[in-house]
């Protein structure tokens, strides 16, 4: 059924109402109103943890806008161990992307940190990780980069894996060796993930849903095939938010795996390149895009040993992709 429109005056009042709605949520002067987190949200249902660790199959009110896992809203509860949320509260921050109509739609809030997971099987690829970092950027949120099956390294791998990370360790990211197979190879990235929000995203196959299950006490795991089960078959590709023994959270967003692969512009990625930006500003061309201009500060940089020039080379081929894809 195609969907009315809405004129403009329409949207911002309804607009004005979601604004309300989440101000007014921060009173709850009704007793049958409580709040909670949303571990998870299918379609027009969500699953909301209440403030006693009790998981709720809550329907969500019209109108409300979007709601994604990490949403702290307020919910009412009916008949049947069954809710409605009524409000979400205003959120830290969220990411979007866009779906298959190009519109930019939020799939996770309150977020802390991304973790970028990585391994040398079936291949490092720094280019892939380049993007990744790049949204991570965009959004403004840090970025811990995981390099797992550490296990499968031989000790020359390793160090030549070291030494080539060591140009983001510089940059101020953090890389950290893990393997889901061996006990002791989780404790830094334990320690990363700590008290905070963090979501996981990297190439399928790297070892991501290993690492999770690893991370997660069995009783969590428990908490995930049951919010799977009660939601059929399509949701394996929704959000899921666990919480972790450090008493951070971990979302496990399967749907947004190839996260480094969206629609990225020319300016997200210059920004996103951070070592870059000393040195814009100071080429010939005030808008050089650091390719053949001549006199190019970023690529005299590159020269110098200031910038690695592989990752001059991975700009130069995002821009080259861009240009392909448009
Ligand atoms: P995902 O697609 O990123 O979630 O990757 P999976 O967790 O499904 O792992 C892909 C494959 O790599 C599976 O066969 C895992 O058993 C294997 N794997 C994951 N982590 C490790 C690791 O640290 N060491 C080794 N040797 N294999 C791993
Ligand atoms: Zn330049």
């Amino acid at each position: 059924m195609a969907k009315r429109k809405l004129t403009r005056q329409q949207r911002q009042r309804i607009h004005a109402q979601q604004e309300q709605s989440r101000q007014s949520s921060e009173i709850i002067d009704d007793t049958a109103q409580q709040t909670g987190l949303v571990i998870q949200h299918h379609g027009k249902q969500a699953i909301v943890e209440d403030t006693n660790a009790r998981l709720i199959h809550c329907k969500i009110r019209q109108n409300l806008g979007s709601i994604v896992c990490g949403d702290q809203v307020v919910w009412e509860e009916k008949e049947n161990d069954e809710g409605i949320i009524v409000a979400v509260k205003g959120r830290r921050n969220v990411l979007a992307r866009p779906d298959f109509r190009r519109q930019v739609k939020p799939f996770v809030a309150n977020i802390d940190q991304i973790i970028i997971v990585t391994a040398t099987e079936p291949e490092l690829s720094l280019h892939l990780l380049d993007r990744y970092l790049i949204i991570t950027e965009t959004v403004s949120l840090d970025a811990i980069i995981v390099i797992n099956k550490t296990d499968l390294m031989s000790q020359n791998k390793r160090q030549q894996i070291e030494q080539t990370l060591s140009t983001y360790e510089q940059l101020g990211y953090p890389v950290i060796y893990t393997s889901a197979k061996i006990d002791d190879e989780l404790n830094q990235l334990q320690t990363k993930l700590g008290d905070h929000a963090s979501i996981m995203v990297g190439q399928s196959g790297v070892g991501k849903s290993s690492l999770i299950n690893r991370l997660l006490p069995d009783l969590d795991i428990k908490v995930g095939k049951l919010t799977q089960a009660n939601h059929g078959k399509h949701t394996t590709s929704t959000s899921i938010l666990y919480h972790l023994p450090t008493g951070g959270d971990i979302i496990d967003s399967p749907g947004i795996r190839d996260f480094g692969l969206w629609d990225i512009s020319e300016a997200q990625i210059t920004n996103g390149f951070i070592e870059f930006r000393p040195y814009i500003g100071q080429c010939r061309f005030h808008n050089c895009r650091h390719l053949n201009e001549p006199d190019c500060a970023v690529k005299q940089a590159a020269k110098k040993g200031e910038i690695n020039p592989l990752r001059l080379s991975s700009y130069q081929q995002m821009l080259a992709e861009l240009a392909t894809e448009n």
